[in-house]
């Protein structure tokens, strides 16, 4: 490769390089490991703020895989500007997502998804990379169109304590959609629906986990409000899927795509789904509904199943069991560490 100014230049010929923001966190880190076992050289770029650091151990010493801490709020750091010219794709997927969580400094969540998704939009800008953005079912509040089509507006209090989450990821968005209008970047978004799986954090706070950890081991499961409430979970390796076969069709920019399963459960059924499989001796306690807690939540994925050839294959039944498994094994080995610790 030769520059306009005659000098003679190796970086062209460096491997292809995939950013994936959020890559040790719950998704994130299950979808570097599929891009690594598909032979892609990753960077990825974690705050380690919500993450396990065993996920990251997961990763580390693979071939391709590089590690940089950092908070996307901040600009980014050389050792990612330097790789500018390597960049074909960035996955934002950094933001804390569980209610708690993103709820614990929701200063720093709304700023995570503007700040922090500008600074990704910019680098895909500079490199020429593909940006995909995940954005949430939670752009659609407590909606009142039921299942939710990806026309649908939403019905979000913008005054309330899931705001800065909301909110924050239809800025997000809105600085994604304009980036594709001004032709500054080649832009898809994902609007990812509950999604559960191994490597979720314990503590994390959403409710499959919580339920799943409770149960295995037999304290209480907590059930807010009546259980009534609705949702529509997705196997992460179904959601990893998805967002792989995103980034790479040609679906025109200028559109979201709801990802996640349609089969919906109520909080009870799915309460009543981990009792039986772990055979808890557990009770469920019925605790209050957090402020502007939806009530029903489904996605309607035709725009993917059309657009993407994508559907989701792994059943409710099939992916609890796995995470069961998962959560059994993981807090059988930290009881094994406290119990050495202890001697
Ligand atoms: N939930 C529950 N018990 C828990 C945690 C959550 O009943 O221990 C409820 C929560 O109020 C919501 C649903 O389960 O109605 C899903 O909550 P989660 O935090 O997983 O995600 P959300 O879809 O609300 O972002």
């Amino acid at each position: 490769m030769t520059s306009a100014t005659g000098e003679t230049s190796m970086a062209f010929s460096d491997p292809d390089l995939i950013v994936v923001a959020g890559g040790a966190g719950f998704i994130g880190s299950h979808l570097c490991d599929r891009l690594l076992s598909e032979g892609n050289q990753v960077l990825c770029l974690d705050n380690l703020q919500t993450s396990r650091a065993s996920n990251l151990r997961l990763l580390e010493g693979r071939d391709g895989f590089t590690f940089v801490e950092a908070d996307i709020v901040l600009p980014l750091p050389d050792a990612v500007m330097s790789q500018a010219h390597r960049i074909t794709r960035v996955y934002n997927l950094a933001c804390a997502a569980s209610p708690p969580q993103y709820q614990a400094d929701p200063e720093h969540t709304m700023l995570t998804n503007v700040v922090g998704t500008n600074h990704l939009l910019r680098l895909a800008e500079r490199s020429g990379a593909r940006f995909l953005l995940t954005s949430t079912s939670e752009v659609y509040g407590d909606p009142e169109v039921h299942p939710q089509i990806e026309g649908y507006r939403g019905w979000v209090n913008c005054t309330g304590p899931r705001a800065c989450y909301d909110e924050g990821k239809r800025a997000a968005e809105a600085l994604a959609f304009d980036y594709v209008r001004t032709k500054r970047a080649a832009v898809r978004v994902a609007r990812i629906f509950n999604t559960y799986g191994p490597q979720m954090h314990p503590d994390d706070g959403r409710v499959v986990s919580n339920l799943i950890c409770q149960a295995l081991s037999g304290r209480d499961i907590t059930i807010y409000g009546d259980g009534s409430q609705t949702r529509s979970f997705c196997y992460v390796s179904d959601m990893v899927d998805a967002l792989i076969r995103l980034m790479e069709s040609d679906i025109d920019g200028s559109e979201p795509v709801n990802l996640g399963n349609p089969v919906e459960l109520t909080v009870g059924d799915l309460a009543e789904r981990v009792i039986a499989m772990t055979g808890t001796s557990g009770d469920i306690i019925y605790q209050p509904l957090p402020q502007d807690d939806p009530r029903r939540r489904r996605p309607d994925i035709a725009r993917a199943r059309e657009q993407l050839g994508w559907s989701p294959q792994v059943s409710i039944e099939e992916g609890l069991e796995r995470t069961c498994a998962w959560f059994a094994a993981e807090l059988g080995s930290v009881r094994e560490l406290a119990a050495e610790a202890a001697e």
